[in-house]
């Protein structure tokens, strides 16, 4: 069914779990909200499939695996018939992984998995979803980075740590910003969710799912495009490059 006509349309990936379960989670509280979730295994997915019976707004669950280019460009098909005529509003970028490794134990396959998926995975993802955005309304896409992607910030947060994870995030940043350069018609932003209690974040994380994520969609929806290119914290801070 497509039923975008009034409601404002969604992308996020990797929905199954942690932020992006979240932020499906809240966005489904609002009926004008339509969510497409991605995540690699729908079929397990057991706790975002739950949402459909008291979800207010419309969710769709499809199938993505972000660091598999093929999975990809597979998805204007199976998210055309879901928004039909009305286009996209916002993607979200925010599937990622972690891995513990220092610049000198390093595993280079590690490096090449944590690029492919936190960089050139959201970098398809944005070319295969920008003929959807250039047709809503908002066109808005938000990356999810980290702090841990701030060279600034390198001496105060993971130092000498994460170094695959940073990297890949330090280079996401620069992705955002070109896009802005490039397509000054969207409004592209990274942001770091703050450190927030998932399986990547664990339980010793500050922030509560829905405290971080309340954030994350406030300073979204109020992004203008002035905010283009900006690296901000959920709470809507710019954080050093
Ligand atoms: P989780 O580990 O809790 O969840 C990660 C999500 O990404 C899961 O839905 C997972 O799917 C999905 N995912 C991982 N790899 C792939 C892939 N190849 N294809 C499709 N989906 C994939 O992490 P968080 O929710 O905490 O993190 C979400 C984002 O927020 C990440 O980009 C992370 O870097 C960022 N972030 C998180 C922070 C935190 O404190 N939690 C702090 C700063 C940034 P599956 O269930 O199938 O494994």
């Amino acid at each position: 069914m497509s039923s975008t006509a009034c409601q404002t349309t969604w992308l996020i990936t990797g929905a199954s779990r942690g932020i992006g379960f979240e932020l499906t989670r809240q966005l489904l509280e609002s009926p004008s909200n339509l969510v497409i979730a991605a995540c690699r295994t729908p079929e397990k997915a057991t706790a975002l499939s739950a949402l459909k019976s008291s979800a207010k707004g419309t969710l769709h669950i499809v199938k993505l695996q972000v660091d598999d280019f093929a999975s990809i460009r597979a998805l204007p098909t199976a998210i055309a018939p879901i928004l039909g005529e009305g286009g996209l509003d916002y993607l979200i970028n925010n599937a990622g992984i972690l891995k513990e490794d220092t610049p000198l134990t390093l595993d280079p396959e590690v490096l090449l998995e944590t690029l492919r998926t936190n960089t050139v995975g959201p970098a398809l993802v944005t070319q295969v979803a920008v003929p959807f955005l250039e047709k809503g309304g908002a066109k808005k896409v938000l990356n999810i980075s980290s702090t841990l992607g701030s060279i600034a910030s390198a001496e105060t947060f993971g130092k000498g740590t994460v170094t695959s994870y940073s990297i890949s995030k330090a280079a996401l940043n620069m992705l955002t910003y070109k896009l802005k350069q490039e397509r000054p018609d969207l409004i592209a932003i990274t942001l770091c969710p703050g450190w927030v209690k998932t399986d990547m974040g664990t339980q010793a994380a500050q922030l509560e799912p829905a405290e971080s994520i309340a954030g994350i969609l406030k300073v979204i929806t109020c992004a203008t495009a002035a905010d283009s290119g900006k690296y901000l914290s959920h709470s809507g801070a710019e954080i050093p490059w």
